[in-house]
């Protein structure tokens, strides 16, 4: 018998890694994390990237994008810059991508920095593999299986046949860790090793904006000092459970699972 090729994770896995703030911590201590997301046309994204992260154990948030108004009105504690990540004042993980558009540069800017950086939506198909490859900090990326597919080549049933083999073999094109969004979101790191499953989650996180808030709190825990598998497995528990909390067997919008990422939160605790 060989290595395990996946493995469940369980809460008291998820608990030894949340990161709790000791009587030491400061809020830069505790991990800055830089928003690049949202555009003229999807400000929500960026709203909903923020709540996920203000939720993920953080000291700070920073924003940086066309959409620093909607995100000041919602969030205020939120730190908004109008010059691009390069620019911005320090950041210990970046996220970039929920609804960004068409801004190639932002993921550019973020991709040639040396912090772990997570890549979503819009971000996937925006980034240059070669500059994914030629990173040295960690790279995390969150695609659903259509977004999956589309950075395979294949056609999106492909990927839904056979997750566990896409998952791995994106990891290994991109050399990065991939998170492949789903009913069982899958974590696998590049160069093999056993693939987590995230069994907390629940159909009503089928709904618009949810991934974003995923996003959000995946860099917050990463900005914590996880590293992107860990970062990855325990947001996705977390925003399985909050999905759980939040829905209570009736539909919710992605708001409400960002709300209830404290109550997931203090369950695995
Ligand atoms: P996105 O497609 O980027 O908005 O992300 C959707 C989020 O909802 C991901 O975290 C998925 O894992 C989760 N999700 C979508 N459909 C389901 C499902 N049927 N069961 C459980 N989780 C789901
Ligand atoms: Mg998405």
């Amino acid at each position: 018998p060989g290595e395990p090729v996946l493995e469940a994770l369980q809460h008291a896995d998820v608990r030894r890694l949340l990161p709790v703030p000791s009587g030491e911590s400061d809020k830069y201590r505790r991990g800055v994390v830089g928003i690049a997301a949202g555009s003229a046309r999807y400000p929500g994204a960026a709203v909903l990237a923020v709540a996920g992260a203000l939720r993920g154990g953080a000291g700070a948030v920073r924003y940086v994008g066309p959409a620093g108004d909607a995100v000041l009105a919602r969030f205020p504690e939120t730190l908004v810059s109008d010059r691009g990540p390069r620019q911005a004042g320090r950041v210990q993980a970046w996220v970039v991508g929920p609804g960004a558009g068409d801004d190639a540069s932002a993921v550019a800017e973020v991709l040639a920095s040396d912090v772990p950086v997570l890549v979503d939506a819009d971000g996937l198909r925006l980034a240059d593999r070669d500059a994914v490859r030629a990173r040295t900090a960690p790279t995390l990326m969150t695609p659903h299986a259509g977004e999956a597919a589309a950075l395979l080549g294949v056609p999106r049933e492909e990927v839904e046949g056979a997750r566990l083999a896409s998952a791995r073999e994106l990891a290994a094109r991109y050399d990065a860790t991939v998170l492949l969004k789903g009913s069982t979101t899958l974590v696998a790191d590049p160069g093999g090793g056993a693939v987590r499953v995230n069994p907390t989650g629940t159909a009503w996180l089928a709904t618009a904006g949810s991934g974003d808030v995923l996003s959000g709190l995946a860099g917050s825990l990463l900005a914590s000092g996880l590293g992107a598998l860990d970062a990855g497995s325990t947001a996705a528990y977390l925003h399985g459970l909050a999905g759980r909390f939040a829905a209570d067997g009736a539909p919710v919008g992605a708001h409400d699972v960002a709300d209830a990422v404290p109550e997931a939160w203090r369950d695995v605790r």
